[in-house]
């Protein structure tokens, strides 16, 4: 369907906008309620009840659900705070492609609504980004989980971070492309810790954040390294969960 003209005009002004307004809401565009209006985190962030084991919906926070129980995962708790679905999907391939302050500003604001997360902060020693591969980092310039972690921890007291505490190993896949079978069967050694890093997560709890989860099977691989590694405990942060496929 053809854009009509008021629709082409509404559609030039909002670039307009963004390019001298970035407090429009990414989602609804009202101005200027900020990156994301009241209205829309209200009804598009919802705070859902997760299962700590895989971060699915779950009818309460304990235990884990049955397929957790069957298959435990190597950390305690997995947070996250949203499906990854509308508009969040939008949100994290728009926070990839650009470093826009306001979106990983508002999607750190998103995470300190959920009480899990200051809990998990507070349980946490060190905390460390998933690393992206060296070919992607050099493209893209930044990484994305490093980019939340900086936004969360300008809005509250954080552990100290080892940004380069975790490494892909050389010649590691790229999870990404791959379907849920190579996913996990490809992950296991994917990820070391740093030489420099081993002294500091040897004996501690280490959270580990990145943007989404998809099966799990990168944040299996960063927890294996990490308890390797000497880590007492690992948990999880992601902003955005990949609903189960549907039947
Ligand atoms: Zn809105
Ligand atoms: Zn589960």
């Amino acid at each position: 369907m053809g854009a009509k003209p008021a629709t082409a005009w509404t559609s030039r002004l909002r670039g307009v906008f963004d390019a001298v307004c970035p407090a429009l809401c990414e989602v609804c565009g009202r101005w200027p309620d900020g990156p994301l209006c009241p209205d829309c985190w209200h009804d598009l962030a919802p705070l859902t009840v997760r299962c700590p084991g895989c971060a699915l919906p779950h009818s309460h926070t304990q235990p884990y659900c049955a397929a957790c129980q069957q298959d435990p995962p190597p950390w305690r708790t997995v947070v996250a705070r949203v499906d990854f679905a509308h508009p969040w999907d939008a949100w994290i391939r728009a926070l990839k492609s650009t470093a826009r302050p306001g979106l990983s500003g508002a999607l750190a604001r998103l995470w300190l609504d959920d009480p899990a997360v200051p809990a998990l902060l507070a349980g946490a020693d060190v905390w460390l980004p998933i690393p992206l591969a060296a070919d992607r980092l050099a493209a893209r310039g930044y990484n994305q989980a490093w980019a939340l972690m900086q936004a969360l921890a300008r809005l509250r007291v954080t552990p100290p971070a080892l940004p380069q505490g975790l490494q892909r190993a050389p010649g590691a896949p790229v999870l990404h492309h791959l379907d849920r079978r190579e996913r996990l069967t490809r992950a296991p050694g994917l990820f070391h810790v740093a030489p420099a890093a081993r002294s500091q997560v040897r004996g501690r709890r280490v959270l580990v954040i990145d943007d989404v989860m998809t099966t799990g099977a990168t944040l299996r691989a960063a927890a294996y390294a990490l308890l390797d590694a000497g880590a007492t405990a690992v948990d999880a942060l992601v902003v955005a969960r990949t609903p189960p496929p549907v039947e």
